[in-house]
């Protein structure tokens, strides 16, 4: 690893005696920071918010995991995929016997030293025979026994983990009405946005984000329609646990074909353990990652922000009359 100073930065800006908050966060997923931190970038430049500052305060927290961020990966400096992180501890002892059979299933005993080949000849297989959907639901839905594996939720507290309770306790000490907004990349169609909710399903604050943005467009995770899994651990699901009132969405835009995006994934995951490999491989392996979660595209930018800004007027307005 490079000794590099890495950093999440926080600002606030608004009127500092309104109870009222939005929160933008990016880069959960490290390498999804691009899309989001350009986001983060033009909000707080193009004047949009300029009309709400009297009344709501807004917080900006800029790259979650600078870690992923900057060495490219999805998860943080201990494999951890932060976006399953915020469990009970006891969780991080609960077997998941599902995972287990799917993993001796596919995945090897040791990474290291194993080869990727065949691990993505068994996930196809396995793809292939159960499903995209299953394997999805098996494969991402967090685990906390394979601290080797993708999706590995941690058995710690990670460092950003402590950052995000004391950005909770700051905005509890200060907040009663919370919208958080999420910033994610890698899933669903190509420049297209998913509106996931990370609270409470059937709660009043799902009712409100479907008032907001609509019925159709608020997703909830594992439910029928939503390209993601049910989930563990989100990081919108960790402020609900303070005595704010919140309604936590995560904003996804959709880039690559889901299977394209898991076997980057996978792969990625392979190398951390085999970084002596070819080293040409490597570079085919990290510009599969990047092609999955960083988009260039013009167009896809001109749509990704379309969509933002249209989402973030009706939180804005949500916000202000709640
Ligand atoms: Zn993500």
């Amino acid at each position: 690893m490079e000794q590099e100073p890495l950093y999440c930065d926080v600002g606030r800006i608004g009127n500092p005696q309104s109870r009222r908050c939005l929160i933008v966060t990016s880069g959960v997923h490290g390498i999804e920071g691009f899309c989001g931190s350009a986001i983060q970038d033009e909000l707080l430049t193009c004047g949009l918010l300029q009309p709400h500052l009297d009344s709501i305060q807004v917080l900006v927290v800029h790259a979650v995991n600078p870690f992923g961020f900057s060495h490219l990966r999805r998860v943080n400096e201990d494999n951890v995929d932060l976006n399953r992180a915020f469990v009970p501890s006891d969780r991080y002892t609960q077997r998941d016997l599902e995972y287990e059979a799917f993993r001796a299933e596919v995945f090897p005993c040791r990474w290291q030293g194993s080869q990727l080949q065949k691990i993505m000849r068994k996930l196809h297989r396995f793809s292939e025979t159960k499903g995209l959907g299953v394997l999805q639901d098996l494969l991402t839905r967090g685990q906390y026994q394979y601290s080797d594996d993708p999706f590995f939720g941690g058995q710690d507290r990670p460092w950003s983990w402590s950052l995000w309770q004391r950005i909770c306790e700051d905005i509890e000490a200060q907040s009663d009405y919370v919208v958080h907004l999420d910033i994610h990349t890698g899933l669903g169609d190509y420049g297209s946005l998913e509106i996931i909710f990370a609270g409470q399903p059937e709660s009043a604050e799902l009712s409100l984000a479907q008032s907001w943005f609509g019925t159709k467009a608020v997703r909830v995770p594992g439910s029928s329609g939503s390209r993601s899994a049910r989930v563990s651990g989100p990081l919108g699901s960790h402020l609900i646990q303070f005595d704010v009132q919140v309604v936590p969405v995560g904003l996804e835009f959709g880039t690559q074909p889901l299977d394209a995006m898991l076997n980057a994934l996978v792969a990625d995951n392979w190398l951390t353990s085999n970084l002596d490999c070819d080293k040409d491989q490597a570079a085919h392996i990290k510009q599969e990652v990047e092609a999955v979660f960083v988009c260039r595209d013009p167009n896809w930018t001109v749509e990704v922000w379309r969509e933002f800004k249209a989402r973030v007027l009706q939180a804005l307005e949500g916000l202000t009359q709640w």
